[in-house]
């Protein structure tokens, strides 16, 4: 089957693209890996941002300006704006799809602080608003006629010359290698904080994947170093304790029972924090007894669940310790709102910098990232599609797939890939964490590059093609490999902290480093580096813009 949209991602960003791109008669197709109701974003529990009001200056600027803030001089203020004052209509067209948001007496959508925020501006369905959302897209999407392809994973982009032609996958069912050509493609692929893994809130397969696609597409990432660390994940399962338990009043105690830290401080901060607490031979807890049984209840029975499914913990009555994790990545593929270097390719989500979150992410703000830049890709692949027919698929890129899945079934190994990943989440966490310095991100690399190598001595040991789940992971590691390698690349290159990223060799904010780092992978292994000026960037992207729209 062809496809005049192929969007790559079913989250709230791919699901939002493709609703959009439907608008106009295209077909359009929406892959997803796995199935359709897994994502980070059916994940997210605590709310997405919105002034209600967009003819409320003040609080636009007041929610421009806490996004500015977070983003530590990295932010884009025209995507900033652009994601801010879009922020109204999105919530209105969630509540047309059918999205039943959290509301007072009278009617009105209720709002609740999130960490970094200067009001209550972020929006919820108790804790389940991911899945509330994503529910209600997926509905729609289907009412509308897009086309769900799951279990098929993306392996690489087909391009003619400098546009694109479609996307070459692997079928999962019977692990055979096909093209799905487009006219138009949007990828929403998630970010790649899973590569943590052990130490994530993400899912284990959130790898980077498309990352590492658009980088052997010729693509520049930016800015790879800026990971967010939550503050508060169950210290024993990763599970996502959601800001909104902070947010309704929750404490972080150490084990003498003592508050350290103002529980609506920006995550890095937090979670700084409670690492120090944990290095000084402290553990850390959220208590949130003093909420009480019927309001945790209310505002967070999902976390109450976990809490007693997963560690056998009552919220109500009892402390719960918590840890921090790896949770979002700020850093991803370089996109001029949601337009990329490749003809009738567009980026939307966690994916894309587009420059709304800088160096640190303002909590509740990706949700509506993901809205607002969706919904953008969409119109942007809808009209690329109207105007522009389907290109030729170069089939010599797609052998080089098809050869690459052989060679994985045809060998035979000893070794074992879920020792590698597991190791390679373990030693990122320590080295590539939430403290890093030039020798502990020495230490990383050399070991990265050795993984990388063993990577390409890994086969599957069972051989059935039906479903094969080692192949899936072997492709996997490898794309979080060479992520890896990028994000240590761009960590080392940063000799300061700012947001979210902290050297403790270069402990405070320089200005010389006001810049963005940019990275591609000049051939396998092989990376180039090189700074980009935020300020001098914002008037060259807003002329490069301006011709592209
Ligand atoms: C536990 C948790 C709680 C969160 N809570 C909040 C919150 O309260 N508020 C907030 O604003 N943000 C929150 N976030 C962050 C937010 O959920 C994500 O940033 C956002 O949902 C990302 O959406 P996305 O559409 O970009 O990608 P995702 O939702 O991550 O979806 C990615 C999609 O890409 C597909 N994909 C990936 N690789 C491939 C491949 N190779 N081939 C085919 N398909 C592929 C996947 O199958 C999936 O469908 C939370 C995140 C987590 C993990």
């Amino acid at each position: 089957m062809i496809y005049d949209v192929v969007v790559v991602g079913g989250g709230i960003a791919g699901l939002m693209a493709a609703i959009e791109a439907k608008e106009v008669d295209n077909s359009v197709a929406i892959i997803t890996k796995g199935n359709i109701f897994k994502s980070n974003s059916a994940m997210a529990s605590g709310g997405i941002n919105a002034v209600l009001d967009k003819e409320d200056i003040t609080q636009l600027n007041s929610h421009i300006n806490d996004t500015l803030n977070s983003s530590k001089g990295l932010g884009d203020i025209k995507a900033i704006n652009y994601m801010c004052k879009s922020a109204s209509d999105i919530i209105a067209k969630l509540q047309d799809y059918g999205v039943e948001f959290d509301k007072d007496e009278e009617g009105n959508i209720l709002q609740r602080p999130f960490g970094g925020g200067s009001v209550n501006r972020t929006c919820y369905v108790g804790d389940k608003t991911g899945f509330a959302i994503t529910q209600a897209l997926i509905k729609k999407a289907k009412e509308v006629g897009i086309t769900f392809l799951v279990n098929t994973y993306v392996l690489n982009l087909a391009r003619y010359k400098t546009s694109i032609s479609g996307v070459v996958c692997l079928r999962r069912s019977d692990s055979s290698v096909l093209v799905y050509p487009a006219k138009s493609v949007v990828l929403a692929g998630g970010g790649y904080a899973g590569i943590f893994r052990g130490n994530s809130t993400n899912a284990q397969d959130y790898t980077g994947d498309l990352l590492a696609v658009c980088l052997r597409a010729g693509m520049v990432l930016k800015d790879m170093e800026f990971l967010q660390f939550h503050p508060t994940g169950i210290a024993k399962t990763n599970y996502l304790v959601t800001e909104a338990a902070r947010g309704e009043g929750g404490y972080l105690v150490n084990s003498d029972g003592q508050r350290f830290i103002n529980e609506l401080e920006t995550r890095d901060k937090i979670a700084k924090a409670i690492l120090e607490q944990q290095q000084n031979g402290k553990e850390v807890f959220i208590d949130l007894r003093h909420l009480g049984l019927e309001k945790i209840q209310e505002k967070l029975p999902s976390l109450f669940n976990a809490a007693y499914n997963q560690v056998g913990i009552d919220i109500s009555k009892e402390l719960l310790k918590i840890k921090p994790v790896a949770h979002y990545s700020m850093g991803g593929v370089d996109t001029k709102m949601g337009t990329t270097n490749i003809k009738g390719l567009y980026i939307c989500g966690e994916m894309a910098a587009n420059g709304v979150h800088g160096a640190n992410r303002l909590g509740g703000n990706s949700l509506l990232e993901g809205t607002v830049f969706g919904v953008l890709a969409g119109i942007k692949a809808s009209k690329h599609a109207q105007f522009n027919d389907f290109l030729p698929i170069d089939y010599n890129d797609v052998i080089k797939d098809i050869q690459n899945i052989d060679k994985i079934f045809d060998g035979e190994t000893s070794k074992n890939f879920n020792a590698i990943r597991i190791s390679l989440g373990k030693a990122l966490f320590e080295k590539v964490g939430i403290k890093r310095s030039k020798a502990s991100l020495i230490k990383a690399f050399d070991y990265i590059k050795y993984l990388r190598r063993e990577s390409y001595s890994l086969h599957c040991i069972n051989k059935e093609k039906r479903n094969n789940v080692e192949l899936i992971s072997i492709l996997e590691l490898r794309n979080a490999l060479e992520i890896s390698e990028a994000i240590i690349l761009a960590a080392k290159k940063r000799k300061e902290s700012r947001g979210a990223h902290f050297r403790e060799d270069y402990s405070e904010e320089n200005p010389k480093y006001k810049k963005h780092i940019l990275i591609k992978e000049i051939q396998k292994g092989f990376f180039r580096l090189r700074y980009e000026d935020n300020s001098i960037l914002t008037k060259i992207r807003n002329l490069f813009i301006n011709r592209m729209d």
